[in-house]
């Protein structure tokens, strides 16, 4: 696509981002087909290929309206644009800086200006939100119907792993997570512990900073990821294999540590290294097939994977096979893979194959390309269609009547979890509870 940017945008690290993407783009619309929001409104401006058009004639310098706004704010930034794409268009980029334009342009009305200042400064500061979250899980009982399905409940006491071994990865803790379950982080520290690899979760690092990345505050989110940087690279320095993250919504935002900071002459380098050392809880896992296979199947050993359609059926944990009564092991479940799992950080398949070799049978899901509806902070701002989106997830996830729901990302199973009485957790915790 041919582009001729503005003045006020051409030459900056923004402009010549924004140009490069921009040109990738031959209109074709293919991923106008697998657009959520498309899907839904039927315009083409609430698919990718109109919002790029947009982008495209605002940052050529053409008037911005809210209508601009209200078009790139409905986009979940869920990437399955990015997946379809063949031209390798990397859309979530171009609309970070497609709406922070708008957003110098376009006042947004009071209320909304409240609202999104308050999750931008609320969210990310674990010392604020943990109490809140705390004493809304201790009201629950008596909160009205809506607040309540927010609030998950309590997680009985978690009981965490802290023993040494010459392997080491760093865990990010984040914000929101160790508050709503804390048992994700601690489960994945008893299964790595038990893989022979020690987790550290640095002090001093917090959120990863994709709230404020998405709520337009880049410089806010640039701090964020600044921190977590100097608390993790003491522990880098000294040997840590990997920044193991558990939300895949927050690790997806990490590998972009190296692009958000690339223009800083001070962190440039470590952040790229970090970029290189994220690895979502399933890269790390798949990683160490044959130690986790082992653990599996203690003995006798089972060999590799049992090929695809035959997993599950003679496995120790597997029911009819000793799976049984094994905790939380033996049970059909429906994975809900998070597009920042799929589409952001590209792993497809590998929470499936884990799960299924550990004996739990997975149910089919359609169009588990598409978005829940949760993404970030959307479901508040953009409850209408978050809610529809869950909707229709949903329907998929109990066509093959699961007895429970397994994701990858706090925000999805908090989401899809207050619409349904199906138990929805985070698979390394059905796993940790699987193997005992
Ligand atoms: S699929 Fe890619 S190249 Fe085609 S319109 Fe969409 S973003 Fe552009
Ligand atoms: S990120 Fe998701 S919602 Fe946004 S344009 Fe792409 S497919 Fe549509």
């Amino acid at each position: 696509m041919q582009t001729h940017l503005a003045d006020f945008i051409r030459d900056t690290p923004d402009g010549r981002s924004a140009d490069a993407i921009l040109r990738k783009c031959v209109h074709c619309g293919f991923c106008t087909a697998t657009c959520p929001t498309y899907q839904l409104l039927g315009d083409e401006l609430d698919g990718p290929r109109g919002r790029i058009y947009l982008m495209k004639q605002l940052l050529e310098g053409a008037a911005v309206t809210a209508k601009t706004q209200l078009h790139l704010d409905r986009c979940l930034t869920c990437r399955a644009c990015e997946t379809t794409c063949p031209s390798g268009v990397e859309y979530h980029r171009l609309v970070d800086i497609g709406r922070a334009v708008v957003a110098e342009r376009v006042a947004r009305p009071l209320g909304t200006r409240l609202l999104r200042l308050a999750l931008r400064e609320f969210l990310p500061r674990g010392w604020l939100f943990g109490p809140a979250y705390k004493l809304g899980q201790l009201l629950r009982p008596l909160l009205p119907g809506s607040l309540k399905a927010k609030v998950l409940p309590r997680q009985k006491s978690v009981s965490v792993i802290r023993r040494d071994h010459p392997r080491k990865m760093l865990l990010l803790a984040g914000c929101v997570q160790p508050s709503m379950a804390p048992n994700i982080n601690a489960a994945t520290a008893r299964l790595l512990d038990r893989l022979g690899i020690a987790t550290i979760e640095a002090e001093g690092a917090g959120c990863c900073g994709a709230v404020r990345q998405h709520l337009d505050d880049h410089a806010g989110a640039r701090a964020d990821a600044r921190r977590n940087i100097d608390a993790w690279w003491p522990h880098i320095e000294r040997g840590a294999e990997a920044v193991v993250v558990t939300a895949s919504g927050c690790g997806a935002h990490v590998r972009e540590y190296a692009h958000l900071l690339e223009h800083d002459p001070d962190y440039a380098k470590k952040a790229a290294r970090v970029t290189l050392l994220a690895r979502d809880v399933a890269e790390v896992l798949a990683a160490e097939k044959e130690g986790l296979l082992g653990l599996l199947n203690p003995a006798p050993h089972p060999g590799p994977l049992p090929a695809r359609g035959e997993r599950g059926k003679n496995h120790p944990l597997s029911p009819g096979r000793g799976g049984e009564g094994r905790g939380e092991g033996a049970r059909r479940s429906a994975f809900h893979a998070p597009c920042s799992l799929q589409h952001g950080l590209r792993v497809r398949g590998a929470v499936e194959e884990i799960l299924q070799a550990a004996g739990f049978e997975l149910t089919q899901v359609a169009d588990g390309h598409l978005c829940c509806g949760s993404a970030g902070t959307y479901s508040i701002l953009q409850p209408g269609l978050s809610l529809q989106l869950r909707e229709n997830k949903l329907r998929c996830l109990h066509a093959g009547a699961p007895q429970a729901i397994a994701s990858a990302n706090i925000g999805c199973i908090a989401h899809l979890q207050a619409g349904t009485p199906t138990p929805v957790r985070h698979w390394v915790e059905v796993l940790d509870e699987g193997i005992g």
